[in-house]
């Protein structure tokens, strides 16, 4: 399919909009993707024609709906290449599988074990670590970033010992852009045997992740950054390291068999999936996926890169602007400061003419202490993005930049 930039903001309904007066510009997709009329359309056709709980009813709607949420997963399961369609568990988003992978491992590590976590983690991937390493004593080390938002490959490897039970890195900085060489960090953990998850919430809606080549032990992503709903996500685990944790939680369809006494719990994915889940976010996340295979990643990664390039160099016009992390290997985000003015008053100007920025923390403290900084205007570009919106924000950079100096 040709990339046809009009016809594709056609299908977002939100992008008609105006806000303060001003058509909507919408540079925030790091935070959450906009949704297309496919997607909104699947959510609607759901409850307007057969909304049934899944997996327990014999009658004709319960099935269409059980049919239409394992036909998500099988998606899904396509879409990263993924082995087993048990392997994937629908999760609430990257916040709950990770949660999930934490408490599951809880009783199979102790005191004497490490698990190494990447400078560049979301709070999502630093905090539930901590929750577990409080339980079973293990301890934290953390894989320093340098100032171009890099991992520091060499200490990396310098901490890897025999202790290192686990290492959690994200595939993509969500408040700088940097892609990590996770391909390299899960060889290298591998080598001395320790699990490894990568937090996929930031790269799946810019590029297509073969699973089974990458080989990382769990693997986890939101639909709501992806153009799908929000609540839903996944995660991916091995079959062998599913197997070993226990469940989650306990509730409805993941038991095989209870008594009073004694409860056994059903199979995978169902043994990670109590109680009535999200059957309709998965089958939005369903047709999110085949939304963004029909546009082509290709298209995606070209359009994106495209605006990067361009955004990078506008900004840099910008007197005493400074750009967080201005890393060769980045997806569509630019992170910035310009000269001592506080990320907060120029967002909120730019509100006022209509763009949604992220400004603040980015649930990334330690990358704000790393560069002393309370926190930066972030801009993050979809495919839906423009070279016009790119100069307008440009153009209201400088006005804000007037309105605050
Ligand atoms: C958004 C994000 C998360 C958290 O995802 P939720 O959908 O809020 O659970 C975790 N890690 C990264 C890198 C993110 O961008």
């Amino acid at each position: 399919m040709s990339f046809d930039i009009n016809k594709i903001r056609d299908e977002f309904p939100i992008l008609k909009r105006k806000v303060n007066g001003y058509p909507f510009v919408y540079l925030d997709n790091a935070a959450t993707s906009q949704k297309p009329k496919a997607v909104i359309d699947s959510i609607v056709n759901y409850y307007s024609n057969y909304n049934s709980n899944i997996h327990r009813g014999i009658h004709t709607v319960s099935q269409e709906a059980t049919d239409a949420y394992e036909n998500a997963r099988h998606i899904i399961q396509t879409h990263f290449n993924i082995k087993h369609s048990h392997e994937i568990i629908f999760t609430s988003g990257t916040t709950h599988s990770i949660n999930l992978v934490a408490n599951g491992f809880e009783n199979l590590l102790n005191h004497e074990d490490e698990i190494l976590i990447s400078g560049l983690e979301h709070h999502s991937n630093i905090v539930p670590w901590q929750m577990m390493c409080q339980k079973n004593k293990a301890q934290i080390k953390v894989i320093p970033m340098n100032e171009n938002g890099e991992l520091n490959l060499s200490i990396f490897e310098k901490l890897l010992s025999n202790k290192t039970k686990l290492v959690f890195v994200t595939h993509i900085s969500n408040a700088l852009g940097t892609i990590n060489p996770i391909k390299e960090i899960i060889q290298k953990a591998h080598e001395i045997g320790a699990v490894v998850l990568v937090d996929g919430a930031q790269a799946c809606s810019h590029f297509k992740t073969d699973l089974q080549e990458l080989n990382a032990d769990f693997y986890t992503t939101s639909a709501h950054k992806l153009c799908g709903p929000t609540g839903i996500g996944m995660l991916y685990g091995k079959e062998e390291w599913l197997k070993k944790m226990p469940p989650y939680q306990g509730g409805g369809e993941m038991i095989a068999n209870v008594t009073f006494e004694k409860t056994t719990y059903a199979e995978l994915p169902h043994k990670f999936e109590a109680g009535t889940p999200n059957i309709v976010g998965a089958i939005g996340f369903g047709e999110a996926i085949n939304y963004l295979n029909k546009i082509g990643f290709d298209n995606i990664k070209n359009h994106e890169s495209n605006l990067l390039k361009y955004a990078t160099k506008k900004l840099k016009m910008i007197p005493n602007i400074k750009i967080y992390g201005d890393y060769i290997d980045k997806t569509s985000v630019i992170s910035f400061n310009i000269g001592e003015i506080h990320s907060y008053d120029i967002g909120a100007i730019l509100d006022k003419f209509g763009i949604a920025v992220r400004t603040g923390q980015h649930c990334a403290q330690p990358i704000m202490d790393y560069f002393k900084i309370s926190g930066t205007v972030r801009v993050s570009f979809s495919f839906y993005n423009t070279i016009e919106e790119i100069d307008y924000l440009h153009k209201s950079l400088l006005r804000a930049v007037s309105m605050l100096s």
